[in-house]
């Protein structure tokens, strides 16, 4: 007997499926299951299921007065079962986070920014005393299931005078504690974006990759992407969307997409002020933008299960499959028009929305009231 038999499952391919589930695992996936169930929720071929969103870029730490959010809001609420904090906490405040995060329904995971009280502040690399290694390793020793990464902000308004010593410390901190994955946000120089890609190594996350600044992929002048960033692109650099209030152009994803070049994960980057004021607004919307630089919605899902779980190692999520976690996102696709707007003003409109309308986390269904 099944807690939980998830019946006629469109798949994003348009394949359809039945779903058990138990104990918060997903237990069988095949084409037909007929079996007893506590619970059965039959999507009528109708509705469509896929792994649980992941936005692995967010900020929801309630304790910071520059980017906050509350886990719930950006999660579960929006059809997103497992989110990624960004660097919003360091090895002194995470520990209050975690406090805060074990209430929530939603899946939270954290990168640890190098700097020791995380983004309290906008300059929080210009003194680089805040960073600890020797706290950042008992940080990542305490909470080992938590903290999945850590972060670095890698622009002008962030590291003072300091250039890109503050990459060199996150790359040794990185080295030092099993390769753990290391997200850098880019933005204005100094320091200039080729000196940081050539820091970077395989598996490393570039975050805003598609941001519209002087100093990003695209060349303003020539309207072609930059030789390093094909350089790094093709190394493995992982290219993160982290929409952000400050850090999605549409001119720059569709100009990388014409060459034939695509962001590797998608995230929102969201917090309080963006999220209620916009751009953001939510996950979805951040989705939809991306099917109207011309990603097709099966790119897109991937984007947004499987790639951020293998690029942060959450081995049990981001797949539908036989042991994997019972995190799942139940969601429609129906035509209607939208206008959607990227972090320079920009318009394009969308001719399909996708609307979450059940997260189910660890077996449980919630329903969405968005
Ligand atoms: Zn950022
Ligand atoms: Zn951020």
């Amino acid at each position: 007997m099944f807690d939980l038999l998830i019946k006629n499952g469109k798949l994003i391919s348009g394949e359809i499926i039945d779903v058990a589930i138990k104990d918060g695992k997903i237990k069988k996936v095949a084409k037909k299951i007929d079996s007893e169930a506590v619970t059965l929720l039959d999507l009528k071929e109708e509705q469509y299921i896929s792994a649980g969103w992941i936005d692995d870029h967010v900020h929801c730490y309630e304790g910071m007065d520059l980017y906050y959010d509350f886990p719930d809001e950006v999660g579960v609420k929006s059809g997103v079962t497992s989110v990624i904090d960004a660097g919003t906490t360091g090895a002194e405040n995470i520990y209050d986070f975690y406090r805060l995060a074990s209430n929530a329904q939603t899946n939270v995971y954290a990168l640890l920014n190098i700097s020791k009280w995380g983004i309290v502040e906008q300059d929080e690399l210009a003194d680089l005393s805040k960073v600890k290694a020797d706290l950042i390793k008992k940080a990542l020793k305490d909470l080992p299931e938590f903290i999945v990464g850590i972060k670095a902000r890698m622009s002008n308004t962030v590291i003072g005078d300091n250039g890109i010593k503050p990459l060199e410390m996150a790359k040794r901190i990185q080295r030092d504690n099993h390769n753990l994955p290391l997200m850098v946000h880019v933005g204005s120089a100094p320091p200039k974006l080729d000196e940081i890609l050539s820091k970077l190594t395989k598996g490393d996350i570039m975050t805003h990759c598609f941001n519209g600044k002087s100093n990003g992929i695209l060349d303003q002048e020539t309207e072609t992407i930059k030789d390093f960033a094909w350089d790094a692109y093709k190394e493995g650099i992982v290219f993160d969307i982290g929409h952000g209030t400050a850090s999605f152009n549409f001119h720059v994803a569709e100009t990388a997409l014409n060459e034939g070049m695509k962001a590797t994960s998608i995230s929102s980057d969201i917090y309080y002020t963006n999220r209620t004021k916009g751009p953001v607004y939510d996950f979805a919307t951040t989705m939809e933008k991306m099917r109207a630089v011309g990603y097709s919605w099966e790119e897109i899902i991937d984007k947004v299960t499987s790639a951020p779980a293998n690029h942060f190692h959450l081995t049990n999520k981001g797949y539908i499959a036989e042991g994997y976690d019972a995190d799942l996102t139940i969601f429609n696709l129906t035509s209607g028009k939208k206008e959607l707007i990227d972090s320079q003003g920009q318009s394009r409109e969308v001719t399909e929305i996708i609307k979450p309308v059940q997260t189910i986390i660890g077996g449980m269904i919630h329903d969405n009231t968005l």
